[in-house]
């Protein structure tokens, strides 16, 4: 949407225009929605331009923006320090729990380390072919391991023998 006399608006709010021209354009303002909405749109940029220029600048302003800017660092310093307690602070509290479950860990491997270090004898033994004789050895409770194996270690040299 244009219109050509569109750019004689700006002229005729400045008084620019000569009378016949001025008068041609009231009339085709009237009619013209392109126009008329330039006009408000220019004369409120105007108006707005002058209260601009009418504005007094507080000779306080420049203090106050400083001190204001101030008071938004000292807020967030604040706030960054009470935020690293809270950190601090939980981590602290965390820290028995870690040490728990670190310790935990290592138990858990140095005791399996030691569990299959004890079954390997016996487990090695009964995994072999037993003879009545020998899982009669065995499953004697009175019988101390060192016994047994003693016992074990004669047998496989008597059958040898035969
Ligand atoms: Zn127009």
């Amino acid at each position: 949407m244009r219109c050509r006399w569109k750019k004689l608006i700006s002229r005729f709010i400045d008084g620019e225009l000569d009378k016949e021209e001025k008068e041609f354009m009231e009339d085709h303002i009237r009619g013209c929605d392109i126009c008329s909405q330039e006009l408000r749109f220019l004369k409120m940029i105007k108006d707005n331009l002058n209260k601009d220029f009418d504005y007094q600048i507080d000779s306080s302003f420049r203090q106050n923006v400083i001190s204001e800017l101030t008071d938004i660092q000292t807020n967030f310093k604040r706030r960054f320090n009470l935020w690293l307690d809270d950190i601090y602070t939980l981590a602290k509290r965390l820290i028995p729990a870690f040490t728990v479950v670190l310790l935990l860990i290592v138990f858990s491997f140095v005791f399996r380390q030691q569990s299959l270090a004890v079954v390997t004898i016996e487990d090695v033994l009964i995994n072999n072919h037993l003879t009545k004789e020998e899982e009669f050895i065995l499953g004697n409770d009175e019988l101390s391991p060192g016994v047994i194996l003693g016992l074990f270690l004669n047998g496989d040299s008597q059958e040898g023998g035969y």
